[in-house]
């Protein structure tokens, strides 16, 4: 993949669209409009190099269009990257919805969004994201069969999470293995912010392994369940940042890796399950590393969820899936030992093993 990297800022506010595309190679971007029902969404194609472009749809309530294309640009190469890094034919896409998730979704919204879909002829194929269901990929299916992570009870493998959270659980103890010598999170001080479909699952498996586990969410209803459920300790706000913790598991949304935080965590091992975490990978990765936190790279531990779907492409199994999403476990720690042999990042040394199966296109 080319990186064309001389696009200025000035550049880029005059022309939003196709000089975004450039920067990180994207092959294709589809906006979707449909009055009647108030369909505003937009679907990037990344890369077809190595299968159909596959990712999940999010409804988000952004705050005007460039967030929304910035997100999904940023989201879809992450999924070239998570499909190309756990070694699966597929290409990367993601698609966003504009709105609110709770209020504005209904079937004719999504069938709507389905024949979309559809009109691509299986160069993109949708799955669930947050603020999207397993009910919402039912209605999906009934325009399109370029659609994954649909209910059990039609054939499907059902929601992605508990796959995906199974992952970073492997990737978290990999880290542990990493810097402590032992994979045990027994005792470790874990914060798990977001307790939503995976953040829930990642809490219970760490709650077995007898961890001390504080939960946030900005959902105290939700949060209050599962802290009564697994015995995590809560806490809310924007002091999480401060914790003595050992383990920061980000388990919501992107980006929670920044000047801001970076300068206050004190943990020993970043790995958690949102996309997009560092939000300049550049600039976030390198400065976790200088400050010796060992920063397990979010495509590669949370590609669960994809293969759990993928898997379901091929006849789902649920063992299959599982043993697939094992091997997060010895990837990642190979991951650490590219990482420390280049002394470069372990972000980087993810994202360079990634574009090279890319690059080279290898049937696999
Ligand atoms: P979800 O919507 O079910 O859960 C997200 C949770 O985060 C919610 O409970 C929400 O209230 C909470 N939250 C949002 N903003 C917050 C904030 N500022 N502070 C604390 N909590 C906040 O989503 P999910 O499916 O559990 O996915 C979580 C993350 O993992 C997302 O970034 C998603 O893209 C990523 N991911 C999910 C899957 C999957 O299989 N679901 C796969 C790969 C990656």
């Amino acid at each position: 993949m080319t990186q064309v990297t001389e696009i200025t800022k000035s550049s880029l506010a005059d022309n939003p669209v196709l000089s975004q595309m450039s920067i990180y190679d994207h092959e294709q971007i589809i906006f979707c409009n449909d009055n009647k029902t108030g369909l505003k969404a937009i679907i990037a194609i990344h890369n077809t190099a190595l299968g159909p472009a596959l990712g999940g749809t999010r409804m988000w309530n952004y705050k005007n269009e460039m967030e929304a294309l910035n997100d999904v640009l940023r989201l879809s190469r992450g999924m070239s990257y998570k499909a190309s890094i756990s070694g699966l034919n597929l290409g990367g896409g993601k698609a966003v919805i504009m709105g609110d998730s709770k209020t504005q979704k209904n079937e004719a919204l999504m069938r709507k969004f389905g024949q979309f879909v559809n009109s691509l002829g299986g160069k993109y194929i949708t799955a669930e994201d947050v603020g999207i269901g397993t009910k919402d990929m039912e209605y999906v299916k009934m325009e399109t069969n370029h659609v994954t992570g649909i209910p059990e009870s039609m054939g499907g493998s059902g929601d992605p999470s508990p796959v995906t959270a199974f992952g970073v659980y492997m990737g978290m103890k990999a880290s542990a293995l990493e810097v402590w010598g032992s994979d045990s999170l027994s005792g470790k001080k874990v914060l798990v912010q977001g307790v939503g479909h995976v953040g829930e699952h990642l809490v219970r498996h760490l709650a077995k392994e007898n961890a001390n586990i504080t939960i946030t969410d900005i959902n105290e209803e939700r949060l209050m369940q599962i802290a009564n459920e697994t015995g995590a300790k809560v806490m809310l706000g924007d002091g999480i940042y401060d914790l003595d913790i050992d383990i920061y598991a980000p388990c919501a949304l992107g980006a929670t890796l920044n000047n801001n935080t970076l300068n206050r965590l004190k943990c020993s091992i970043i790995s958690g399950a949102a996309n997009n975490q560092l939000e300049d990978e550049n600039v976030h990765g390198k400065m976790a590393m200088d400050k010796g936190m060992l920063y397990a790279p979010d495509f590669l531990i949370n590609a669960g969820g994809l293969i759990n779907v993928y898997s379901e492409l091929k006849g789902y199994n649920r063992e299959q899936a599982l043993a697939k999403a094992e091997k997060i476990y010895d990837l990642t720690l190979d991951i650490f030992k590219q990482a420390k042999k280049q002394n470069i990042t372990t972000a980087a040394a993810a994202k360079a093993i990634a574009e090279k199966r890319i690059g080279d296109k290898v049937i696999m």
